[in-house]
């Protein structure tokens, strides 16, 4: 897949291994061991700290001890599995025990990969190797199901995710935040007038500008048919604003092949905040909806924007 600005996710940094053993020792030794692999290996020195680094960190790999006291290995292989977001990282276990009955009980929990100390290094760095393949794998795969099969923007499943995870950021940090929902004008006569490919080329150019504009923490989404949206973290109403206005602009001024005598513009309601507003994901959602159809009503081609604040009207949840 292409790195491309609407695809913050994806970074050029190395993986991380995160090596969970109660001795010193075996860290010293894996770090000596595993000193040329492309890797930042990370250390926790009990269960507890491992689950939470794995949840506060983007874990490749992790390389389990199972002997430790208070929380042993598979207890942290369960606790794991019981973590939605923690789940799909694989764990390979490292264990002093050749005992079957262990083997079983650790790929019984999760466990992707089991080596019994004294290991080979060869074979560890292989297998380690093979781990890191299979998280990256997975971890595209639930990328390419977030992604909107036409424009390569992500989708709605992943919008709603993300507007609930960074209201909630800026909320809880009282920073500002901006949300901006787009919708072409008078798309649906495209379509009757040139055809449904030229239509779905429209989108398609309409979606490269607005990827394009939107900065690398900005989150550029296909909210449904002819209507976009884009999340932008730590941005005031004002410098979105500036922001739609360029994409507003880049629209009307683009040429189309399939139909040089007509232009596409859009429409843009933007709700946007300083700091915290108070209010839950479905009520920003709300209020740019409720810009976005003021723009309509009042000519399109233009940017309406809210100011989100405490105390103002609740409104009915957007269809
Ligand atoms: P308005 O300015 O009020 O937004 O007018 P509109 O015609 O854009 O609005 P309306 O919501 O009535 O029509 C949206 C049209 O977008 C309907 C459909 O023809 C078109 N559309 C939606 N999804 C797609 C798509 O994936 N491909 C194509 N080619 N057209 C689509
Ligand atoms: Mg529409
Ligand atoms: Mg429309």
């Amino acid at each position: 897949m292409s790195e491309t600005k609407h695809h913050p996710v994806m970074t050029a940094a190395r993986p991380v291994v995160l090596v969970v053993d109660d001795s010193p020792l075996v860290h010293r030794l894996l770090k000596a061991r595993l000193r040329d692999e492309a890797i930042e290996l990370r250390h926790a020195n009990s269960g507890k700290e491992a689950l939470e680094f794995i949840c506060t960190n983007d874990v490749a790999t992790v390389l389990l001890d199972l002997g430790m006291p208070d929380m042993d290995g598979f207890e942290v292989l369960r606790a794991l599995g019981a973590k939605e977001d923690a789940a799909h990282v694989p764990v390979i276990v490292l264990s002093g025990q050749q005992d079957s009955q262990d083997k079983v009980m650790a790929f019984a929990l999760g466990a992707m990969d089991y080596i019994t100390k004294p290991f080979d290094l060869a074979e560890l760095r292989a297998r380690m190797r093979s781990s890191l393949r299979m998280h990256r794998l997975v971890r595209m795969l639930s990328e390419r199901a977030q992604l909107d099969g036409l424009t390569g923007l992500w989708n709605r499943s992943h919008f709603d995710e993300r507007l609930t995870q960074l209201v909630t950021t800026a909320e809880r940090s009282n920073r500002p935040l901006s949300l901006a929902l787009l919708d072409l004008d008078h798309f649906k006569s495209i379509n009757d007038n040139y055809g449904h490919p030229a239509g779905d080329a429209a989108l398609q150019g309409a979606s490269d500008i607005i990827a394009q504009s939107a900065r690398g923490s900005d989150i550029a989404c296909r909210y449904g048919g002819e209507e976009f949206a884009v999340i932008m973290p730590e941005t005031t109403p004002e410098q979105a604003q500036t922001l739609c206005n360029r994409i507003r602009e880049a629209i009307e001024a683009r040429d189309w092949p399939a139909h040089p005598d007509r232009k596409i513009t859009v429409s843009i309601g933007l709700a946007g905040s300083d700091g915290a507003s108070g209010l839950p994901p479905e009520q920003w959602v709300a209020h740019a909806d409720a810009a976005l159809y003021k723009a309509k009503e009042g000519g399109r081609n233009r940017v309406v924007v809210t100011h989100m604040s405490k105390g103002m009207p609740k409104l009915a949840a957007a269809s």
